[in-house]
Parts: structure tokens; sequence; C-alpha cells
């Protein structure tokens, strides 16, 4: 099947494509990479008059550490944050779970952005700026605001991203030297989304200790037990009443795997 017919707009300020998703006479859409938005048009699922190729705006594709920030644009993709050609404040985490995602095509072209706009539960960005701790900043008619990622996220391809907004960029707290970090999805080949992501952070200087079990079918769940983290607590008995309140409910098979992903990252903190 192909895309019905469309419009297509690249501004290169971020006011002027916020003006045309505004317009009243169309409806118009934001495109990054199209590496989730092209299947969906030619499936026909969306059919909007207009894109908006927000690609060219400069600072969506900017990186830059402020201080104790790393602020990264919507529009940078992940083989740049893989490549790691800017000040990582996140001591390697970016550029090892940018190398994760797909293959090197899809990387190419796929936006951070994009990622979590699209809001797919087995998003390697959902899970990672979750557990980093990371806002999104979002611009629209009414100015920007800032979200945590975590409550950005609200479930399976749904967001808080208000109708004419635009997420401009992510603000990623810096690790301090000592910050340990723990990562493991389970995919049946390399390349393939997760189906079951354990993304952990323990940075003491900070007072930071915080799990997330992502890809599990809604918004990740964030774990701040110290018993799950550093104690014994990693089993499926308590991952399933963190699990409970997700579509997965008490599958077994599902709490199992979660279980192994959630513990092998676990493991990677306190190796
Ligand atoms: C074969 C394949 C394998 C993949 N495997 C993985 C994987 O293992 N892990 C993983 O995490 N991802 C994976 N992906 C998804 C990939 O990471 C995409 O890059 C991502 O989902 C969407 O990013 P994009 O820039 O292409 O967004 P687009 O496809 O351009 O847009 C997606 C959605 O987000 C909206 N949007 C885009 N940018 C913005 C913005 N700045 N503000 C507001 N709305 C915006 C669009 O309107 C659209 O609704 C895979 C994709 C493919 C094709």
């Amino acid at each position: 099947m192909k895309a019905v017919g469309f419009d297509y707009e690249r501004p290169t300020a971020l006011d002027h494509a916020l003006e045309l998703l505004a317009r009243d006479d169309v409806s118009a859409r934001a495109v990054a990479g199209a590496q989730s938005l092209g299947p969906m048009l030619n499936l026909r699922l969306a059919q909007p008059d207009l894109l908006v190729d927000i690609t060219h705006i400069a600072e969506l594709r900017q990186i830059r550490r402020e201080d104790g920030t790393l602020r990264i644009g919507a529009c940078v993709t992940h083989a740049r944050l893989e490549d790691g050609d800017y000040d990582d404040a996140t001591r390697g985490v970016l550029p090892a779970v940018a190398a994760g995602i797909a293959y090197r095509a899809v990387r190419n072209r796929g936006t951070i952005g994009g990622s979590v706009a699209h809001a797919d539960p087995a998003a390697d960005w959902i899970a990672t700026l979750t557990a980093l701790g990371a806002d999104v900043v979002v611009a629209g008619p009414a100015g920007r605001r800032a979200v945590p990622v975590s409550d950005f996220v609200l479930g399976v391809f749904e967001t808080d991203l208000q109708p004419g907004e635009i997420i401009a960029e992510f603000r990623v707290p810096a690790l301090s030297e000592r910050a340990r970090w723990g990562y493991y999805k389970v995919c049946r080949k390399a390349g393939e989304f997760s189906h079951a992501t354990g993304a952990v952070l323990v940075d003491p200087a900070r007072g930071v200790s915080r799990a997330v079990i992502a890809a599990a079918s809604g918004r990740p769940v964030v774990v701040d037990d110290p018993e799950v983290i550093h104690g014994n607590g990693c089993r499926p008995e308590r991952i399933a009443d963190l699990l409970a309140g997700t579509p997965i409910g008490g599958d077994a098979f599902e709490v199992n795997t979660h279980t192994v992903a959630l513990k092998r990252a676990i493991a990677q903190v306190t190796a």
C-alpha cells in the first residue's frame, strides 16, 4: 500500500514549524527520521494533509553540556548518540544504548525525539531516559514546558504531547564519577525490539538508586525499592506485584522474562 497524498514543508526555525502545526485548515504532523511514521503512512494508519519535517531546525540537532546537564536536541539521531562526538555526561550510557537500537541504517535516520514521541513501550530511549531521571522539554503555542520523561509517557503509543506541540530537547542530569549503570534487554535476535528491558542507575553521590522495568506493554515502571535493587528482592513474586498495574498483569512467562532482564541489569551494577 502507498501513503495518501500529502504536502511537505521543511522549516528551518522552530517557530515556523509550530505555526505550520497550528494551521487549522489542514491536519499537520511532525516528521523526524520517518522510521516509525513512514510505515504508518504507507499502511494508511496516519493520513496527514501536511508533513512538517523538523530535521533542518538547527537547535533541534544540538547536543551540549551545560554545567550538570546534558541537553540533547530532539532531532539528534541514534547514530550520533552512538558515535559519541559530544561531551557525554552519562559516562558511556548513551552510546552503549544507541548501539543496541535496530541496525545502523535505522540509527542513521531515527531520532531520540521521534522515539519518545512515538512511545513504543519497547523503545530503548524511553527506558533509558526514565532511568537517567531526564526531563523532556516540549515547545508549543503557549511556550515551553519541562516534564520528567517518566510522567510524559502515559501508555502504549500515548504521551502527554498536546496538539501543536513539538519535543524540543531532553535534559539529562550528569552522572557522578562513581555512578554505576546496568541495562539489559531480552530480544530474540539482534536489532529487534525488546521483549523485556531492565535499566538500573545507582549514583550514591547524587542520592540516586533507580531501576526501570520497560517493554511491559505500558509506561515504564520505576522501582526505587532498595530491597529490589540492592538486596534479594528481584524475584518473580515481587516483579509480579510491580507489574500488576500494567497490561501484562500476572502472566507468569512475562513476569519471569522481566525478572531476568532486571536481574541481569542489576548484576551489571553490582559486578
Ligand atoms: C526495523 C526497525 C527496528 C527498530 N528497532 C528499534 C529498537 O530496537 N529500539 C528502539 O528503541 N527503536 C527501534 N526502532 C524505532 C526507531 O528507533 C525510530 O527511530 C523511532 O521509533 C522513531 O524515530 P523517528 O525519528 O524515525 O520518528 P518519526 O518516524 O519521524 O516519527 C514518529 C512519531 O513521532 C512524531 N515526532 C517525531 N519527532 C517529533 C518531535 N520532535 N516532537 C513531536 N513529535 C515528533 C511523529 O509525528 C510521529 O508521530 C526500530 C525501527 C525500525 C524501522
